[in-house]
């Protein structure tokens, strides 16, 4: 079988789900926005708080696959995922599956109230797929920013210590603490203060933007020597990272640098927390980006591609660490809501049985060859990078590395208007990013690379 007939199989017609029976095309039937996205977006002007953006300018009204199709009858080709949440694609069957059948059955209880195997299940489901083979245990809340509030918690209880590392460019939130562990002021922080405290910021191993080239050693120690100045290394509690930062840029440390940070984590006592809510389930070719280095956090935060869609995120870690908060400590009311559980299973059974981490591998041979060719002919490429299905571009002022979001902002609306779905990311705006769902067939993404090429025709020099 050729890879475009392995991907394709998985969006074929499945009985009485709507979803994923979507022609695999990219149609356009009005002008981008048409005329009823349009009417929408004017009741939501008066309905909606101007603080909740939206990227692009359509209503959708299904999705499937790789197609998201709006009111107009548009089938746009989703290069987004959500963020990363869709992994096995929109409306996926096991996905959609599970979510009827436990919705039919019951919606709630509160797992702190009246538990159910679902709950169980996603656990020892991520004790499996998780990096390690130590005893782990989890717990599953809403939301990332929840995940990495109480893989903080965790880490505080289990060590006694405060202090909280995390990077430049970081992105872990927009709850109060996870502001203050976020970077970016705009569009996160502004106005908001103000933040938590006992949050330190060391900097990070972004290779295209270092003055002169350092190993990944070198920006580690570069780190550590802020760390232990600065805060103590007997202070820190936990460092958090994203192995690749998402938000913040697809910003892929040099070799050495997480297996050099995780070493002094070790030494110092200090829990060492993968934030992997982008980068986890096979999104970068690998069930977990740390995988790539052989790295295991002693504390893994999840949620984005957990459950294909569905609210869920979870905390995976050392058994001990996991148990040392006191009973009743951990929870929320509707963490690891059984509806959510239930799109989990299905979600990480799509993944194992359809070898998605190879999917992401293959969609990465399928972009990176034809991004760098792009970026031959248009100087304003600076960098391709990203790893699996988690794929960038940096957009620069042509010989330097001065940012170009105008740039960014104006490729990346090009996409919208001909029907492909593209989104921007980075500390300077300056990102294009490309997070296709991992069974999107071949063709379908190589008419967004042909859509994405005839944008940087029109727009770039
Ligand atoms: C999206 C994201 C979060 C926050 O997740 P939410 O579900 O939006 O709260 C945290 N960390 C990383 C790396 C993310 O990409």
């Amino acid at each position: 079988m050729t890879a475009t007939d392995e991907r394709s199989h998985l969006i074929a017609p499945v009985g009485g789900v709507g979803g994923p029976t979507l022609p695999q095309e990219r149609r356009l039937v009005t002008e981008v926005p048409g005329p009823r996205s349009r009417a929408l977006a004017a009741r939501r002007a008066s309905a909606v708080a101007s603080g909740v953006g939206s990227v692009l300018p359509v209503y959708v009204e299904t999705a499937g696959g790789g197609v998201i199709v709006d009111v107009d009858g548009n089938s746009l080709i989703d290069l987004s995922s959500g963020i990363a949440v869709v992994s096995v694609g929109n409306a996926a069957p096991a996905v959609v599956d599970g979510v009827q059948r436990q919705a039919a059955a019951f919606t709630h209880t509160c797992f702190m109230v009246a538990p159910y195997e679902g709950y169980v299940q996603v656990c020892e489901a991520l004790a499996e797929v998780t990096p390690g083979d130590h005893a782990k245990k989890s717990a599953l809340f809403n939301s990332g920013a929840e995940a990495v509030e109480n893989a903080v918690k965790i880490a505080r209880s289990a060590t006694g210590r405060d202090a909280v590392v995390a990077f430049d460019h970081a992105y872990h939130g927009r709850t109060n603490l996870t502001m203050a562990m976020t970077a970016k002021t705009m569009p996160y922080k502004q106005g908001f203060g103000p933040f938590a405290g006992e949050v330190y910021r060391a900097p990070m191993s972004y290779p295209f933007r270092e003055r002169s080239p350092i190993t990944g050693a070198e920006a580690a120690a570069r780190a550590i020597d802020v760390i232990d100045k600065q805060v103590g290394g007997g202070n820190v509690a936990c460092v958090v990272i994203e192995p690749v930062q998402g938000e913040g840029g697809f910003v892929v440390p040099a070799e050495g640098f997480l297996p050099t940070l995780a070493e002094w984590c070790r030494s110092r006592g200090v829990v060492l927390v993968a934030d992997e809510i982008q980068t986890g389930f096979c999104r970068t070719g690998a069930w977990f980006a740390c995988e790539h280095e052989g790295v295991v956090p002693d504390l893994v935060t999840m949620a984005k591609g957990l459950a294909g869609g569905l609210p869920l995120a979870a905390v995976t870690g050392r058994a001990e660490l996991m148990d040392a908060p006191h009973a009743g400590g951990l929870g929320g009311t509707y963490g690891g809501n059984p509806v959510a559980c239930a799109a989990a299973l299905g979600s990480i059974e799509t993944m194992q049985k359809l070898d998605l981490a190879e999917s992401a591998r293959r969609i990465e041979q399928q972009m990176v060859p034809r991004l760098r060719e792009l970026a031959g002919r248009y100087p304003a490429i600076g960098d391709v990078r990203g790893r699996g299905a988690m794929i960038a571009v940096e957009l620069v002022r042509p010989g330097t590395t001065e940012p170009d979001a105008a740039l960014t902002g104006a490729v990346s609306a090009a996409c919208h208007a001909a029907g492909v779905v593209t989104l921007t990311c980075g500390t300077y705006g300056n990102v294009l990013r490309f997070l296709p769902p991992l069974v999107i067939p071949e063709h379908l993404l190589d008419d967004a690379l042909d859509v994405l090429e005839e944008a940087f025709a029109t727009c770039a020099r």
